[in-house]
């Protein structure tokens, strides 16, 4: 596993070999992690590394799912609400404009950027970085600055949250109207499970070391 040398002397050490525990800053020697099988940090024991078998074939068709979904959860109808014979459906992108005048500009920019723009870019360059990889061939140009955008926006993109105010609203909202949920609210639910499984495959350690050396 990773190393078990951090109370032993360092001095020695690679400055290429060595990593750094993303948890509480160990520094651990780099060593190869065998396929299925997991390296902790043996102060705190985060995961360090844990290759999947298939990993980047994985990553890229559960991102690709994960834009079709969006582009479903985006322009398919999210909520229908009667109350007193009217009746009014409305997508995200509807709830999106909504707010598009006055003082609530900003807020309009916020949803669709924080809910839309940034889990759009960040599925984009995902897909940028690991695409050619899964598909056996090089790296394209700057596929390490795309994947370095999409690690800046990993704790932007938030679509999971948004999904759960909605189910708070909806509780708030279901007493006074009546309430069909429509496909898109699905396809954000799905988005949000699509979303946990591609995190769970993306081991960043290997994707890095893989991009590194395939992009020489
Ligand atoms: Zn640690």
């Amino acid at each position: 596993m990773l190393a078990r040398q951090t109370h032993s002397d360092p001095s020695g050490w690679k400055l290429d070999e060595l990593i750094a525990c993303p948890v509480c800053d160990a520094l651990l020697r780099d060593r190869e992690v065998m396929i299925l099988s997991t390296a902790r940090c043996p102060r705190c024991h985060s995961v360090i590394a844990a290759p999947r078998e298939r990993a980047l074939t994985n990553i890229v068709m559960l991102a690709t799912t994960a834009v079709v979904l969006m582009w479903a959860a985006v322009f398919f109808p999210f909520l229908e609400i009667s109350a007193r014979g009217l009746n009014h459906k409305s997508s995200l992108f509807d709830a999106v404009l909504a707010f598009s005048d006055g003082l609530m500009l900003p807020l309009s920019f916020a949803v669709a950027a924080l809910i839309i723009v940034l889990p759009l870019i960040r599925l984009g360059t995902i897909l940028y970085a690991l695409a050619p990889m899964a598909l056996g061939w090089h790296p394209w140009r700057h596929a390490v600055a795309a994947f370095r955008i999409s690690e800046l926006l990993r704790p932007w993109a938030m679509a999971e949250i948004f999904v759960v105010g909605v189910a708070i609203a909806l509780v708030k909202v279901a007493g006074l109207a009546t309430l069909s949920i429509g496909p898109a609210f699905w396809a954000m639910a799905l988005l949000v499970v699509v979303t946990a499984m591609k995190d769970m495959f993306m081991c960043r350690i290997t994707i890095w070391k893989t991009l590194s050396t395939r992009a020489r």
